[in-house]
C-alpha cells in the first residue's frame, strides 16, 4: 500500500452555542482536514484544528508544517512499514504537533484497512462504548445553571464545568450547576490554567467546604508551572489533572515522578496522534495513573480516533469527547456513532470513515 497522494481541504461546522472558557470564544469548528490516498484505493482520514491558544498551531502553521515537511515526507512510502512511517511524521519537523496528529491518525486508518482490522482492536479492544462528559461554557451562575439543566435534560451524567474568568465569580457558578444538576450528577470542572497555586488551593477547598463534590479540577494553573501544579495537587482534597501541562510522554513521567498531579488528560493535538498518545497511556498504566481522553472543539474525524485509542485502553477511565455533540450538523459518513453521551466505536477496519461532505478542497 504505496501512499500517492496527499490532499489537503478545509471544514466548517458549527456549534450549537458558543463556547467558552478561560482562554477562548469560539462559533464554529474550522478544521482542516487531511486525505491520505493510496495505490491500492483506500483512502486513510485525519483532522486537525487549529487552537492556537494552547497547541500554537494556526491554520497557516498547519497547512505550512503539512505541505513544506510532512507530506513531503511520506509520499512514495510503504503503509506497511508503519513505525518507520510513524516515527518520520515525528521526526520530520519540531512541533506542529495538530498538523501530525492529522497525518498520524490517517496512517492508522490505512494500516487497519490494509489488514482489515479496526484500530481500537488493533491496539488493545478494551470495550466497544464509552460514555462522555459535555462542556458547560463559562458564563454568568444563571446561564450555566440553565446549560446544566438543558445537559440533564440531554441525559448527561457528567458536565465538565469551565471556570476561570473573574475567579471571584468560580465558587457562585459551581454552586448554581450543583443546585441546578443535583445530587447525584458529577461534576468536573476546568479552570484552564487561570488560577495562580494560592488561589486555586483557597477556591478548591472552598467548593468542597460547601459540599459541592467535584471529582477533579483540570489543570489549575500555568501549563509551564509543574511546581505549582504540584502545591495544589499536596494542598487540595481535589483531585488534580495534567492537561496543558502534558503534550509529551516525557511531560507525562515528570509530572508522575514529581507528584505534580493525580491524573492526566490525553489529547491527540497536542501528543501528535495516536503514536505518541500510546506511549503516555502505557507510562500512566504503569504507575497506576488514570487517564482522561479528551478533545479540542474537533469534528467528528479527529474525534473518531480518540475514540478508538479510548475504547483500546482500560487506563483510560475518563472521557472528555464531546466536540462532535457540541456541532449542531455531523460531515461524518461512517466512523463511531454520538448517542449523546453514549458514544459507540465502529467495527469497520481502519477508524471507519468512509467519506466527508461539505470539503473545501485546497490543493
Ligand atoms: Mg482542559
Amino acid at each position: 500500500m504505496i501512499i500517492t497522494e496527499v490532499r489537503l481541504g478545509r471544514i466548517s461546522v458549527p456549534l450549537r452555542v458558543p463556547f467558552k472558557t478561560a482562554l477562548r470564544t469560539v462559533n464554529s469548528v474550522e478544521d482542516i482536514i487531511v486525505e491520505i490516498h493510496t495505490d491500492t484505493g483506500h483512502v486513510g482520514y485525519g483532522e486537525a484544528p487549529p487552537t492556537g491558544a494552547i497547541t500554537g498551531d494556526t491554520t497557516g502553521a498547519i497547512l505550512g508544517a503539512l505541505r513544506d515537511h510532512i507530506i513531503k515526507t511520506i509520499v512514495g512510502k510503504d503503509v506497511e512499514e508503519f513505525e518507520p512511517l510513524l516515527q518520520l511524521v515525528q521526526k520530520c519537523i519540531v512541533g506542529n504537533t495538530s498538523a501530525k496528529a492529522a497525518v498520524d491518525m490517517a496512517l492508522y486508518d490505512l494500516y487497519g484497512q490494509l489488514y482489515k482490522i479496526p484500530v481500537y482492536k488493533m491496539l488493545g479492544g478494551a470495550r466497544k462504548q464509552i460514555t462522555t462528559d459535555i462542556t458547560i461554557s463559562v458564563n454568568d451562575p444563571e446561564e450555566m445553571a440553565r446549560d446544566t439543566i438543558n445537559a440533564v435534560q440531554r441525559g448527561y451524567d457528567t458536565l465538565k464545568v469551565k471556570v476561570g474568568v473573574s475567579p471571584e465569580l468560580d465558587v457562585a457558578r459551581l454552586k448554581a450547576v450543583r443546585q441546578a444538576a443535583g445530587p447525584d450528577k458529577k461534576i468536573r470542572i476546568d479552570a484552564n490554567q487561570a488560577w495562580s497555586p494560592k488561589m486555586a488551593v483557597r477556591l478548591l477547598n472552598q467548593m468542597q467546604d460547601s459540599g459541592l463534590d467535584i471529582e477533579f479540577v483540570e489543570q489549575p494553573v500555568a501549563g509551564h508551572d509543574f511546581e505549582g501544579l504540584k502545591y495544589v495537587t499536596q494542598r487540595s482534597y481535589v483531585p488534580v489533572m495534567a492537561d496543558e501541562s502534558v503534550f509529551s510522554t516525557k511531560d507525562a513521567l515528570e509530572l508522575i515522578h514529581m507528584g505534580a498531579c493525580d491524573l492526566l488528560n490525553i489529547k491527540l493535538m497536542k501528543t501528535g496522534g495516536l503514536y505518541n498518545a500510546l506511549k503516555i497511556a502505557s507510562a500512566a498504566e504503569v504507575y497506576g495513573v488514570e487517564c482522561m481522553l479528551g478533545c479540542m472543539l474537533e469534528a467528528k474525524v479527529s474525534v473518531n480516533a480518540a475514540v478508538h485509542l479510548a475504547c483500546a485502553k482500560n487506563i483510560v477511565t475518563k472521557i472528555d469527547l464531546d466536540g462532535p455533540v457540541l456541532c449542531s450538523e455531523d460531515p461524518v459518513l461512517g466512523g463511531s456513532v454520538f448517542q449523546e453521551q453514549l458514544i459507540t466505536v465502529s467495527n469497520d477496519p481502519g477508524l471507519g470513515i468512509h467519506g466527508i461532505e461539505g470539503i473545501t478542497y485546497l490543493d
